[in-house]
């Protein structure tokens, strides 16, 4: 796939290249808040009408000038242009860049600063159950881009009774056996249309977050309910963006 839109945040000075698709099947899939896509498995939006040129999205980032580069997804990895806007975006506009969210099934990749790595699951079984792919390559590759000197951070959704505590701190486990500091944000489960799971309580985030401070020294957590997850831009202004290319 290819990427179809990008976005700008003025404040922040960066730009987001955003890509549809994805090599995972994850139930819970967050873009399905929009999609409304209930019984499909995965990243289920419709496909964009138009994909952006490579010479559409060099011309427009260099207007911009941006100081950082992000990609997104659905799996922003997925792109087949990636390396080269990755390449572009370092050599000739000198920015820093990053994959704002990516299940970690390509890194590290040249140019690329960082990376915020999804994780989905510990157990073997769960994370095939999940993702319909195996949980190691996921691992080795977020090792394998600490030690090439990315800066990396990463989250994992908890879903009490299906992604549960034992799953977190097997992940965060692992996390702080690379590095302690390594940022990680617990993402409280945001209901999504035709899923069985539910929104964690209160106590329960407390708990999930009481867990993971017990391994990791930079934590942070979000609780939103779907409605709040469908106008993040109300609660955080790096989320007020205008769209520079695309729809
Ligand atoms: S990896 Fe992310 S984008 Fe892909 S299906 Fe899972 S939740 Fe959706």
């Amino acid at each position: 796939m290819a990427f179809y839109r990008i976005t700008y945040n003025e404040k922040y000075n960066f730009a987001t290249l955003h890509n549809w698709g994805c090599t995972f099947r994850c139930p819970y899939c967050s873009y399905k808040l929009r999609s409304g896509a209930e019984g499909k498995p995965g990243f289920s939006t419709p496909k964009p009408e138009r994909f952006l040129s490579v010479e559409e999205q060099k011309s427009v980032l260099k207007k911009l000038a941006p100081a950082k580069v992000f990609f997104m997804g659905g799996e922003p990895t997925v792109a087949s242009e990636l390396e080269e806007m990755l390449c572009f975006a370092k050599n000739e506009l000198g920015a820093e860049t990053k994959l704002g969210h990516t299940n970690g099934s390509r890194l590290p990749l040249p140019f690329l600063d960082g990376a915020n790595v999804g994780f989905k699951a510990w157990s073997d079984d769960l994370h095939l159950q999940i993702t319909g792919r195996p949980k190691q390559l996921i691992y080795d590759n977020f090792q394998k881009a600490f030690d090439s000197g990315m800066t990396m951070a990463a989250n994992m959704v908890y879903i009490p009774r299906f992604v549960g505590l034992d799953e977190l701190e097997g992940c965060v486990r692992f996390i702080a056996s690379i590095s302690p500091e390594i940022p990680f944000h617990i993402d409280g489960y945001i209901p999504v249309p035709g899923q069985p799971y539910c929104r964690p309580t209160d106590e329960e985030m407390t708990a999930a977050e009481q867990l993971v401070k017990s391994y990791l020294v930079n934590v942070k957590s979000s609780h939103l309910t779907s409605e709040q997850a469908l106008d993040l831009s109300a609660r955080d202004d790096r989320f007020r963006v205008k769209i520079a290319a695309g729809v």
